[in-house]
């Protein structure tokens, strides 16, 4: 095969595969066509089209095929009843630690979906340059959970313990991280850095630096994913702050951890928003909850919200040590403590699909039950009476209800029902 043959030949599987990814190229259906699932009865809520109504979702082909009042049962090869239910797009979550066995506080993606709802996953940082392969092949492509990452600057990637990943700052390799997000760029979101000081101990900001050139070396629209909580002064936090790019997140906002010395140097200090952070704020960096087990305090969060600095994503940080602490950092609870402090429900799903979605920037249609959309699809149950909340600082705040997931759907499929036969989609 000569070289423009294989390029043309190459080319054109491509193209192929673009089509079909999006959507575009699927047959149009006929009036006798049957949609392959039918989620029937419930109340749609989906921020990307301002809609609150009751629809059933048609799904076939793994695409969103229809949004309509009423779809006959006749015309659904299988029926999901969610009378009763709200059917939201499903949850996008920008910040949770999904690669087990590649690192010690990884949770398999699919295993949290009964209590999550989540459909699309960003592994926040798991992987470095060193072992981005390995989370890509091994996991994500094992995983019926959609998922992208953000690669760590440290080439080893997250590694707490027993010695976090950049007290040696020699982890940090720019090339080598340029080098795996120019070399996935449909996978790889951006760069992952911790800059608390137990994880970068005296090293300033030096590390956020190296992430900012990985991601402008790699030639690719590449964003940094930087994580606060007790860094090791105050005026760093401003100059972490100040070096944030438009697009860039921001995660654990609303941290109110105190640094190794016990002091809060945090984006709200002596009950004062930074300056620095409502710079960031009115330069489009995005405020990400990655709530986690450590990196919520009720109090900050208030503060910054009242001050001019509310939250553009909700996501969970969710990894084997957070899900097992009293603030339960699983999305749809984390999305549930935003309704007291006087986010609507409508807000707060933007926040977990359309917002995210944004910020992912993959693919077509994700955080959208638009038709055209992949047919993915979180059912919830909207459940009522007194609650109480707490955050990773034993802050309490009741809330007068909450969102419980009740079935997961991710590209027409869903989770914890017998796949159809053949099983041609995910
Ligand atoms: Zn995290």
């Amino acid at each position: 095969m000569g070289d423009l043959t294989r390029r043309a030949w190459l080319g054109g599987l491509s193209a192929t595969g673009i089509l079909t990814a999006t959507g575009v190229a699927r047959a149009a259906m006929g009036p006798n066509d049957k949609f392959d699932l039918v989620i029937k009865g419930g109340e749609v809520l989906d921020p990307s089209q301002s809609l609150r109504a009751r629809r059933d979702v048609g799904i076939r082909f793994g695409v969103i095929e229809a949004l309509d009042p009423e779809i006959p049962a006749t015309r659904a090869q299988r029926v999901l009843d969610a009378s009763g239910k709200l059917v939201l797009p499903g949850l996008v979550d920008l910040h949770a630690h999904t690669y087990p066995y590649g690192s010690a506080i990884g949770i398999p993606a699919d295993e949290t979906v009964p209590f999550s709802g989540v459909t699309t996953v960003v592994s926040a940082g798991d992987a470095g340059a060193n072992n981005l392969a390995a989370l890509r092949r091994h996991i994500a492509a094992q995983t019926r959970t959609r998922m992208f990452a953000f690669v760590h600057i440290a080439n080893n990637g997250l590694s707490a313990f027993p010695v976090a990943e950049l007290y040696n700052i020699d982890h940090a390799q720019v090339e080598a991280c340029a080098l795996a997000l120019a070399e996935n760029p449909d996978f790889a979101l951006g760069v992952k850095v911790r800059m608390s000081e137990n994880v970068i101990f005296k090293h300033g900001v030096e590390p956020l630096k190296r992430a900012i050139q990985a991601c402008e070396m790699s030639g690719r629209p590449a964003k940094i994913m930087a994580h606060i909580g007790g860094v090791e002064t105050a005026e760093l936090m401003s100059r972490i702050l100040d070096l944030l790019r438009p697009g860039d997140i921001l995660t654990h906002c609303y941290s109110g951890a105190p640094n190794i010395g016990g002091q809060f140097t945090n984006i709200v200090q002596g009950g004062k928003l930074l300056p620095a952070a409502l710079e960031a704020k009115r330069r489009g960096v995005v405020f990400d909850i990655g709530h986690g087990g450590g990196s919520f305090d009720f109090t900050v969060a208030e503060a910054a919200i009242a001050q001019g600095a509310p939250p553009d994503t909700i996501s969970s940080d969710l990894h084997v040590f957070s899900g097992n602490t009293p603030g339960m950092p699983f999305l749809p609870w984390v999305m549930s403590k935003f309704l007291p402090l006087g986010f609507t429900l409508e807000q707060v799903v933007a926040m977990t699909t359309a917002a995210p979605a944004r910020v992912i920037d993959r693919g077509a249609k994700l955080g959208t039950l638009q038709v055209g959309a992949p047919g993915d699809v979180s059912v919830m149950e909207w459940v009522e009476g007194p609650v109480g909340f707490v955050d990773t600082r034993n802050n309490t705040r009741s809330g007068s209800a909450y969102l419980k997931p009740v079935h997961t759907v991710n590209t027409g499929v869903v989770f914890g029902r017998p796949f159809q036969s053949p099983f041609a989609v995910r």
